[in-house]
């Protein structure tokens, strides 16, 4: 993540525990992997300050992930205080989530994901999906069928 800067040992702590904490509703998948995060300062020692933008506003796991996040920062020796905001630009979109947690998503989770605006390639055999309904069981995510082998596929999108 190139806008990210690391200057200390104490946010490279606060950088790896921050990594630690999975998105609610794709465990295994870390919200760092998943391009949450987008700033992480000390405004003054022993004061973590930490921007996430979310994957869909009014996504309801948001709350969870805030709380996660302030109780994995302030669990750190040499951490006084932790701020965690959600951040309104820049916009969270699909080509921030790494290839690393794509795999994991497709592999374990039959979740693909949907880049540009072509069909959704089945995490199983990489055939089209058809989106079976617009919302999911997250607001974040769409639910597809795959025409070739049946398999139900949850696709996460950026809108
Ligand atoms: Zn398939």
């Amino acid at each position: 993540m190139s806008t990210l800067t690391v200057d200390s040992p104490l946010l490279e702590r606060a950088l790896a525990a921050v990594a630690t904490v999975d998105d609610p509703e794709i465990p295994g998948v870390s919200i760092v992997d998943l391009g949450l995060l987008e700033t992480i300062t000390t405004t003054d020692e022993g004061h973590i300050s930490i921007g996430l933008i979310p994957t869909f506003s009014g996504c309801p796991a948001l709350a969870m992930i805030a709380s996660d996040v302030e109780a994995a920062v302030a669990a750190l020796p040499g951490v006084e205080a932790v701020t965690v905001s959600w951040l309104t630009a820049p916009v969270w979109d699909i080509e921030r989530v790494t290839s690393e947690a794509r795999t994991t998503m497709a592999t374990d989770l039959t979740v693909a994901v949907r880049i540009g605006t072509g069909p959704t390639p089945c995490p199983r055999c990489g055939s089209p999906t058809v989106e079976q309904s617009e919302f999911g069981p997250s607001r974040c995510r769409a639910v597809h069928r795959c025409e070739s082998c049946r398999e139900v596929v949850e696709v996460m999108r950026d809108r």
